[in-house]
């Protein structure tokens, strides 16, 4: 069964899956929306028998129908191989009563990677299937871990480039060392003078420039993003919450067609949108939690209805999660507003220009299944060292969030269906906050002592990411202000 993806914002804007891969971003700023989301025709129990590579598979293919079988699972076989440091790929691990889904175990150590590994892949099929014979500019915005996700993806694959923008001041040491020592040949990366949401609001403006797209196409040049908003991403991530499913299924945990919970530190949207989107396929989910940190834009949208941007940015422990923009929550405001372009567009263009919007009740309604709540920093650092103290286990700043808030929604609703917290990042990408969490001393020893203190206190080996970059010559320099991120990137592309 084959269905089209239609563009947010221009009801009559409809593209085979493919086609929304290669443009990442519809026009007029919209994003792609499959029509539908088709139910698994596959009792979960099968689906239980195969491991990730099979999953993935029966999950795309029911996406993205216009790729052949040879296709998909090339891109597939070629994504999910000895790249990942484990070979569940995405294991699924028991602490503090509950299940961590871990999802760093890929090149760049933090889940982005689960997607951006196959990507490239599907971008440059897609581009063969198209005929689209221009070379690929990936142009992407990162709080930190899409970006190095990103270049590792892209670098050195034939026909693309890859230029990618960072808050100079608001990534963690690791992040951003990982980010300027990359090799690739076809990679830009530059530091900004601003935050996440300036660099996403300047890579959108850079999409929808008529004239900059005008003079790229001349050199033969086509833009893309490998951001949340292209559904390249969004659909490889739905993969996971299956495989999450039939591995507690397989453990014990649960029974075939049991409701689950879902938790998830959230940022841009897009990874809490692929559990909604599994779970429209027939994925039986409960609740959806949804963790910020302090800012926490999507907490005050679940409780009141009103999504409002107007307010402090705030630089926290979890700098991913840094965003007043979440670019995929547009993609359920749509379908709560009953899949009406008009109606999105109107309240997108509210938040651009007002800087909030408020939904009706009707769609308020649509969104009992979420829960919002959001944990500030000192209760993230509380939370490391008690599950650390409690059995050894240490968390990433982002997945604290996430579990702080667990602890909270479980206190408040007393619900104790079997949950699965969606585990984000290493710790070792963010071992100075980690550290000092867990022991406050460490607060003046330098960057790799702290990575040796945390290989003696977790039992966990120092990831191979870590040691790549302990003595990596930094090979971009480039920062930049917001205003010229254009001009920068056409002297990246030689002009
Ligand atoms: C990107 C990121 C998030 C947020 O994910 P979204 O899909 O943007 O909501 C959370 N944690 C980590 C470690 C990340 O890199």
């Amino acid at each position: 069964m084959s269905f089209l993806y239609r563009n947010t914002r221009k009801k009559d804007e409809a593209v085979t899956a493919s086609q929304a891969i290669l443009q990442g971003l519809g026009t007029d700023g919209g994003l792609y929306v499959p029509d539908e989301i088709p139910v698994m025709d596959l009792p979960l129990s099968a689906l239980a028998k195969m491991d990730y590579r099979g999953l993935a598979y029966e999950v795309m293919s029911r996406m993205f129908t216009d790729f052949t079988e040879e296709e998909l699972k090339y891109c597939i076989n070629s994504a999910y191989d000895e790249k990942f440091d484990d070979p569940a790929i995405a294991p699924l691990k028991k602490h503090h009563g509950t299940h961590f889904l871990e999802l760093f175990h890929g090149k760049t150590i933090a889940f982005k990677d689960m997607a951006l590994s196959i990507l490239p892949y599907l971008m440059t099929t897609a581009a063969k299937k198209n005929r689209m014979e221009k070379e690929i500019v990936i142009l992407t915005a990162t709080s930190g871990d899409t970006g190095k996700a990103a270049l590792a993806g892209f670098a050195d694959v034939p026909g693309t480039r890859i230029a990618v923008f960072y808050p100079k001041s608001g990534v963690s040491p690791i992040q951003e060392k990982q980010m300027v020592t990359e090799r690739g040949r076809n990679t830009f990366v530059a530091g900004i003078h601003g935050n996440f949401d300036d660099a996403q609001t300047g890579v959108k403006k850079m999409f929808s420039d008529p004239v900059l797209k005008q003079d790229l196409d001349e050199k033969g040049f086509r833009f893309s993003s490998a951001n949340s908003i292209n559904i390249g991403r969004l659909v490889p991530q739905m993969v996971y919450y299956y495989y999450a499913y039939t591995q507690l299924m397989n453990a014990g945990e649960i029974e075939e067609g049991e409701k689950i919970n879902i938790v998830v530190p959230t940022g841009n949207f897009g990874n809490i949108l692929a559990a909604y989107y599994a779970s429209l396929m027939g994925l039986p989910v409960n609740r959806f939690i949804c963790a910020s940190n302090d800012n926490k834009v999507l907490y005050d949208f679940f409780t009141t209805g009103v999504y409002d941007r107007k307010r402090d940015f705030i630089l926290t422990t979890s700098p991913s999660m840094d965003i007043l923009i979440s670019s995929n929550l547009e993609r359920l405001i749509y379908r709560i507003a009953g899949n009406d372009a008009d109606k999105n567009a109107e309240l997108m263009k509210e938040l651009t220009e007002k800087g909030r919007y408020t939904i009706t009740e009707d769609m308020k309604k649509e969104l009992s299944k979420f829960y919002g709540n959001f944990a500030d920093m000192d209760t993230v650092a509380a939370t490391i060292k008690k599950i650390y103290e409690e059995d050894g286990y240490i968390l990433d700043p982002h997945t604290a969030v996430a579990a702080a808030v667990y602890d909270a929604y479980k206190k408040e609703t007393g619900d104790t269906a079997k949950t699965v917290i969606a585990s984000t990042a290493s710790p070792y990408k963010f071992t100075r906050s980690v550290m000092t969490a867990i022991d406050p001393s460490c607060e003046n020893e330098e960057d790799f002592a702290l990575v040796d203190r945390l290989e003696k206190l977790s039992g966990v080996k120092v990831p191979q990411a870590i040691e790549d970059i302990r003595s990596a010559e930094i090979l971009h320099k480039t920062v930049c202000e917001i205003n010229e991120m254009e001009q920068v990137v056409r002297g990246f592309l030689g002009e």
